[in-house]
């Protein structure tokens, strides 16, 4: 999963940065509202990270413009602690949850995950395929009941496919939410990964299909 995160506060830029790839996500960073704006029409991100008081634009006025060029990502915006008036406008200008700063970095990880499973259609937690069961909150996955080791490259790649089991993702769709956008993007390497994965999990979840890509299933007749 591949998130943005826009904040003008370097400190704070940081350590949303650092936390958010410790819980095993892809994060890319803006510090000023113009540049936050380019990244979230030009990037398939999985979801945003708006402070709201930005340089060059702020963030009610990018959200807004995101909005009106009909992009859906989900956004969390970050508000100062008395402006109960930001809240108001950052959620009509389409926001879809806010932290008020000062925050307490395990709540901003709660909502996003939130976000993530909602955008996805997923009311918990925890996604069963099958004998697997993915945990996002802990980033544990087991098959069977027995807790599977996994590099954080081969979690998130199986995190995007179990958050979108049964359907059909190309390598070029993992390959845009799997990596930030300095990485040398070569579509090779998902397969390695897939490869990796199927050793360790029931090696028929991850079907190929021919010209396609890649899909998560326990149902074969479906692909
Ligand atoms: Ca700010």
């Amino acid at each position: 999963m591949r998130l943005l995160v826009v904040e003008d506060d370097a400190d704070l830029n940081r350590q949303l940065a650092t936390a958010l790839e410790e819980a095993g996500y892809v994060v890319d960073v803006a510090f000023d509202g113009e540049e936050g704006h380019f990244l979230g029409e030009t990037e398939p991100y999985d979801a945003i990270i708006l402070d709201i008081g930005l340089p060059s634009m702020d963030g009610i006025s990018v959200l807004e413009k995101w909005r009106r060029e009909e992009i859906k990502i989900p956004v969390l915006i970050l508000t100062a602690r008395d402006r109960w008036s930001d809240k108001v406008a950052g959620m009509d200008a389409g926001a879809d949850d806010y932290v008020s700063k000062p925050f307490h970095m395990e709540e901003v990880l709660a909502r996003v995950r939130a976000l993530l499973r909602r955008s996805k259609g997923h009311a918990s937690n925890e996604i069963e395929v099958g004998t697997l069961r993915l945990d996002t909150k802990s980033a544990r996955v087991t098959v069977d009941g027995t807790t599977i080791k996994l590099t954080s490259h081969e979690y998130r790649l199986l995190a995007y496919l179990v958050h979108h089991k049964d359907k059909v993702i190309s390598r070029t769709e993992l390959v845009e939410h799997l990596y930030d956008q300095d990485f040398d993007r070569d579509s090779n390497t998902i397969e390695v990964f897939v490869g990796r994965l199927r050793k360790k999990i029931p090696s028929d979840l991850i079907q190929t299909v021919r010209g396609l890509g890649y899909c998560l299933s326990t149902n074969e007749n479906e692909v």
